[in-house]
């Protein structure tokens, strides 16, 4: 038997309820339901009421309905298209049950006859009598489904009658746990216990009703377990202790007056977040997150030669290699001659490489910068000190922990990201990690100018680009990217390639998915230096890097992006002084709700706004790249709707922190809810 208590019922594999053979449970596996617990989110869509029964002479033509009958003769025609059928009878009517693709002997023992038997489905009515086609309830115990029946949405191949025989099983067999919360969060959700919120979600009549306290509680519990998770993570990381570092002020500040710019107060608040951060007992583990040409770089660069100063070394890693070299450069242009600066390339010969390990290994290299390379197990430091990953939003919880475990005793981890994300969104993917923030951007930018134009416009679109090549810009031409085709994204691509270039002979070139990452270096390295004027591409320009002589960008088709996606992409250009221009074209006239996304785009330069529009437009797994970052998909919860929840957990963490509580009443919550590869070392 069963124990009550035991939450590990919940964790098991389903062929541990009855009647669940393995053909279900593979069906299901594909479903990503894993066990039993999986199988409690699978909430019903709608219900039928088969409480209302009726005798024969009163069935509804039409409508689903459940009838106790005799069945008095079965007629097994034996001839293909041909259905079985079964005659029955109550005191007031006939009505045959219809079978297709029913063996003869399954339809016997179903409805053997003489018996009374209870039946259920849609009532149709075939020369003068009623009939059921592939009845869905037959049953000897009328009482077992006279009553509301979910229907879930069904995974192939599995019937909604035994979805509803394992749900219920499940629902009858929920044991009873300790309660995790507090008294004063209990009360918000009216004292409501895990166990019959559970119960109340699967009831028929429940459907829907997001804003009871049953369903509230649920999706607090799943995010209130997210974030305990990233907050022991983050304590974790914390309680490594390391020595602390010096920084030399005078120094950086000597830096800072060299610029040609003054740094924007939020510049200077997160740099002094990160120096606190450098010079405390505790490992950092933060993420600078900003807009794009907020002006990350300078202040990570910042931070690295306080670090360096300190005597130790820094390593810098960004996603590509012409991104790592844009700052290898910024690098060597602000910092003094004295310091050892070095660049891991994949394409450094092999003495060069060895050459350059082996002065990382004897400290002769103060800060190296370099792709994903540098995490090589053959690249070792003497004294690393800070490392610092720039651009790097796909990167999930668990890799970054490992990171600032690779990183050894006393090194300190900065992430950046230009994925301005909703408050709610950041607590939940980032909240194993301190976070600074830039909001506001160098205030010499100009607003991008952003425009909507009518493809058959085109003309002026050329127009306006020869204009600004002669003025000596240069322009990016981006091509729909549409997912479910490649094959169209190419060829669209190369289309509009061949067509540019016949109008700007030897100044355009070509960017696509099937060009390869070295060659890709190669183009975007040319277009760099200035050697063409257009750079038309499907692929998203890559996150980052610098093109100051860039300032006007042509997205085509502009309805195929989110507006978080097409912000990220207009963010390319109008990095320097220059005025520079948007424009978005599209193939038809714009519905109103596309006017309205279209204009927050042009009347906001500020990344967060946009991002927390379009989650409201199009809900938070969509916006830009977080299905592959190894997001939690809640189940429940909602960013948007439960905005409140998101808060409540955030607050609620935060006591948590501060008062030092015990957290292993909460190893149930986390055992259920949570990454079972990070747990495991937590409770
Ligand atoms: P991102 O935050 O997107 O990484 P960058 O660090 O690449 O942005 O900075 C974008 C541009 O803004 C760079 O050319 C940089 O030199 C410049 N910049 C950075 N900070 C300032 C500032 N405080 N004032 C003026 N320009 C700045
Ligand atoms: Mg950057």
């Amino acid at each position: 038997m069963y124990n009550k208590s035991n939450y590990k019922f919940l964790l098991s594999d389903l062929s541990a309820l009855n009647g669940v053979g393995l053909k279900t449970v593979n069906l299901l596996k594909k479903k990503n339901i894993n066990n039993i617990f999986d199988l409690l989110w699978k909430l019903p869509k709608s219900y039928t009421d088969r409480s209302l029964s009726s005798e024969i002479k009163d069935l509804k033509i039409g409508e689903n309905q459940t009838v106790t009958i005799i069945p008095k003769k079965y007629s097994f025609p034996r001839i293909r298209n041909l259905p079985n059928r079964v005659s029955c009878v109550d005191k007031t009517g006939e009505l045959d049950c219809i079978f297709f693709n029913s063996y003869e002997g399954y339809i016997k023992k179903i409805l053997p006859l003489g018996k009374e038997i209870t039946v259920s489905g849609k009532i149709g009515r075939f020369k003068n009598k009623y009939q059921i086609t592939n009845p869905k309830y037959i049953s000897e115990n009328s009482s077992l489904i006279k009553q509301k029946h979910n229907t879930y949405s069904l995974t192939e191949g599995i019937s909604e009658k035994i979805y509803n025989k394992i749900i219920s099983q499940i629902i009858e067999r929920l044991p009873i746990l300790d309660e995790w919360h507090s008294k004063e969060i209990l009360k918000k959700f009216n004292n409501i216990c895990w166990n019959d919120s559970i119960k109340e979600l699967h009831k028929p009549e429940n459907i829907g009703s997001y804003k009871e306290d049953f369903y509230q509680r649920l999706a607090f519990d799943e995010i209130f377990s997210t974030f305990l998770v990233n907050s022991e993570i983050r304590k974790k990381i914390k309680k490594n202790k390391k020595k602390k570092k010096i920084i030399d002020l005078r120094k950086q500040n000597y830096l800072i007056n060299k610029l040609s710019f003054t740094l924007t107060n939020d510049q200077k608040i997160s740099l002094d977040e990160i120096n606190s951060d450098l010079s405390s007992s505790s490992k950092m583990f933060r993420l600078l997150q900003g807009d794009v040409g907020s002006g990350k770089t300078i202040v990570s660069l910042l931070s690295a030669f306080n670090t360096i100063n300190s005597g130790y070394q820094v390593a810098v890693m960004a996603p590509t290699e012409i991104l790592a070299r844009q700052h290898f450069n910024l690098a060597k242009t602000i910092f003094p001659k004295n310091l050892n600066i070095n660049f891991i390339s994949g394409k450094s010969l092999y003495r060069e490489k060895k050459i350059l390990h082996q002065d990382l290994l004897n400290h002769k290299v103060d800060i190296v910068f370099g792709t994903h390379a540098i995490f090589q197990n053959k690249v070792k430091f003497k004294k690393l000190g800070l490392i610092i990953i720039d651009e790097q939003h796909k990167f999930g919880v668990s890799q970054r922990k490992k990171l600032s475990d690779k990183g050894g005793e006393d090194c300190d981890v900065l992430l950046m990201t230009a994925t301005p994300i909703p408050r709610t969104l950041t607590m939940t993917l980032y909240g194993d990690m301190d976070l600074s923030i830039i909001k506001e951007k160098p205030s010499l930018r100009k607003p991008i100018k952003t425009y909507s134009k009518l493809e058959n416009k085109i003309d002026e679109i050329i127009n306006f680009v020869k204009k600004e090549i002669n003025n000596g810009n240069q322009i990016f031409w981006v091509c729909p990217l549409i997912e479910e085709s490649k094959k169209i994204d190419h060829s669209s691509a190369i289309k509009k390639f061949e067509y540019l270039k016949k109008l700007f002979p030897n100044q355009v070139c070509l960017l696509h998915g099937k060009t390869n990452p070295e060659e890709k270096e190669k183009i975007l390295g040319n277009f760099l230096d200035n050697k063409f004027k257009i750079l038309v591409s499907t692929t998203i320009i890559e996150v980052g890097i610098d093109f100051p002589n860039a300032n006007v960008i042509i997205i085509e088709n502009a309805n195929k992006f989110g507006l978080s996606q097409l912000h990220q992409l207009r963010g390319r250009v109008g990095r320097g002084s220059k005025d520079s221009t948007c424009i978005l074209m599209f193939k038809s006239n714009l519905s109103e709700n596309a006017k309205k996304r279209i204009n927050i785009l042009k009347q906001n330069n500020n990344g967060f706004i946009i991002s927390e529009e379009d989650m409201k437009i199009r809900g938070f797994g969509d916006i830009l790249g977080f299905k592959q970052s190894g997001i939690k998909n809640f189940r429940l919860a909602d960013p948007i709707h439960n905005h409140d929840l998101f808060l409540l957990a955030e607050k609620e963490i935060k006591r948590i922190e501060n008062s030092k509580e015990d957290i292993s009443k909460f190893k149930y919550l986390i055992k259920l809810y949570d990454r079972a590869d990070i747990i495991n070392d937590i409770v």
